[in-house]
């Protein structure tokens, strides 16, 4: 082999997509699953997708044109700049999946990466793998061997995620938009995918979690209690997920920094690369772009070059995401009076917080 691939989410098999034959991808989890992820898909994602030849359309996604805030029973509301789109993970990461292997990457599903150490990788039932290349993108935790550099953000937040089957019009309602929930203690995204299923993921800090007692129902009451819009919308909904998945310590903020643990031949990927406070629905585009641009570098400039660019690339945009992260939590009020005194701020952030079109132009 002479590409190892740890991890087959977006970013690993997009690099399998592009590598094909040579290429060996190992992804934990044996076969399609839910994942945790608001999953809108943004334009640029879209455009990566394109590329690789995959049309959320056709998987049935659903179109998203406008952005709501949304603080108590307060709403602002603005047109997005470029079409989003709401697709679950499972459908998505299952395609890509599907275009790595048929461009001739070898899938080896059901098995977990143990430890990186440099040009190989333990894994799990097959022992030490070894090839020139190895392609890093197991998403947001360590791996044994690859402890990142700590994050600025405070890493309190617990995500947590249900589908709901919505009445028809509940869903009418929603239909078109993307809405941010800003509530003590955290936000949380709602949207339309596939099947008209509406998508309810959000982040929590453990002080409000431990609250509402530690548990998925005491949780949703405290939503639908700070947030009279969202108690409607999900007014006689039903679950559609048996609990909600979850997910701990996620290092927003994160951008990775050249050090000890890299080595020539080692290429960071999406999360690894870089993590973006989710409420900008960019992580997905910013998986795609790493996928592109490492393998770009694999084949001419090689591994600092690709570190160094990523880092020029994503620095200013999780820069900035967090910064607004940070005035929405102090304020969240007043963020939803200025939005909507201001519509044009919405469209704005939406822009600030994309991977930026210069860096997209090179890849
Ligand atoms: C709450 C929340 C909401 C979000 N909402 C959005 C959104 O709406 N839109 C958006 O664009 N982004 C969103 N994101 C961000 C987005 O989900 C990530 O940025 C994106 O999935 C990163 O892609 P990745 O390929 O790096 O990692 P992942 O998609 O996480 O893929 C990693 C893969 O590696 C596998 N894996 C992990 N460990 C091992 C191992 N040891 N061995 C083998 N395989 C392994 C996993 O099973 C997984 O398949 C959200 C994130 C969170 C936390």
């Amino acid at each position: 082999m002479q590409a190892l691939i740890a991890g087959g989410g977006v970013a690993g098999s997009a690099v399998a997509c592009l590598l094909g034959p040579g290429s060996l991808l190992i992804e934990r989890e044996r076969a399609a699953h839910d994942k945790i992820c608001g999953e809108f898909v943004s334009h640029e994602a879209q455009s990566y997708l394109a590329r690789l030849g995959i049309d959320p359309l056709a998987l049935g996604a659903a179109r998203i044109d406008t952005v709501r805030l949304v603080h108590g029973d307060r709403v602002a509301q603005a047109a997005l700049p470029f079409q989003g789109l709401g697709l679950s993970r499972r459908a998505l990461d299952e395609a890509l999946l599907a275009h790595a292997e048929q461009a001739g990457a070898v899938l080896l599903r059901g098995h977990a990466v143990r430890s990186v150490s440099p040009g190989e990788l333990e894994v799990e039932g097959h022992g030490r793998l070894s090839a020139p290349a190895v392609f890093l993108a197991t998403g947001k935790h360590d791996l044994r061997g690859m402890r990142r550099q700590p994050t600025q953000e405070p890493e309190d937040l617990i995500g947590l995620k249900m589908y709901f089957a919505l009445n028809t019009a509940q869903q009418a309602e929603l239909a078109g938009h993307v809405e941010v929930l800003l509530f003590r203690g955290g936000y949380a995204g709602l949207q339309l995918i596939e099947g008209g299923v509406a998508n309810l993921c959000l982040l929590v800090n453990r002080t409000q979690f431990k609250a509402a007692g530690s548990a998925w129902p005491g949780v949703r009451q405290h939503l639908e209690q700070a947030c009279p819009h969202l108690a409607g919308r999900l007014r006689g909904a039903t679950e559609l997920l048996n609990r909600p998945l979850t997910i701990f310590r996620v290092p927003y903020g994160y951008v990775h920094t050249s050090g000890p643990t890299d080595w020539p031949g080692l290429y960071r990927l999406g999360d690894q690369m870089g993590v973006i406070p989710s409420f900008c629905g960019d992580g997905i585009s910013i998986a795609l772009h790493s996928a592109f641009a490492a393998v770009r570098a694999y084949r001419d400039a090689g591994t600092t070059a690709y570190h160094q660019r990523m880092r020029h690339d994503l620095m200013g945009q999780i820069g900035r995401a967090g910064w607004l992260y940070r005035a929405g939590r102090a304020q969240p009020g007043l963020a939803v009076l200025a939005a909507r005194a201001w519509p044009g701020a919405l469209r704005w952030i939406a822009r600030l917080t994309r991977v930026p079109p210069w860096a997209l132009a090179d890849t």
